[in-house]
């Protein structure tokens, strides 16, 4: 089947599963953020996929940082002694950092694959011509 002939499939819908980003029935990951080379089913190569810092940059800013913030005031406010932090800020934060991450990183690939984002790359001048 021709890749142009595949349904559009929504990032939200392959990518927060984990799911191709083309067919939305092979999987995308080989581990726990590990990508696997190309689709089983499909066949769609996955090496476009470069979603760089970006699932840890979302997870850092709209919650690690809110987890570090109840720390601190948890701290400020009652100033508990250490192991309150140790059975209360340690398992949020792990909680609400490590289990995001493979989501928002399906999500980003499926997002560059779905809006076909890609490097940018400058137009030779011939090319240019042309488009002008
Ligand atoms: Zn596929």
């Amino acid at each position: 089947m021709p890749s142009d002939q595949w349904p559009p499939l929504s990032p939200m819908q392959t990518g927060l599963r984990g799911r191709c980003p083309r067919c939305g029935q092979g999987h995308l990951f080989d581990g726990f953020l590990k990508l696997r080379p190309k689709c089983e089913v499909c066949g769609l190569d996955y090496s476009f996929a470069d979603p760089a810092d970006g699932p840890a940059f979302f997870v850092m800013m709209f919650v690690c940082i809110p987890a570090v913030a109840f720390a601190l005031w948890l701290e400020i406010a009652y100033q508990p002694p250490f192991w309150i932090h140790l059975v209360t800020t340690l398992p949020l934060v792990l909680l609400t950092c490590i289990p995001p991450l493979q989501p928002l990183k399906g999500w980003l690939v499926a997002s560059q694959f779905f809006y076909k984002a890609e490097e940018g790359r400058l137009a030779r001048p011939k090319e240019a011509d042309k488009s002008a």
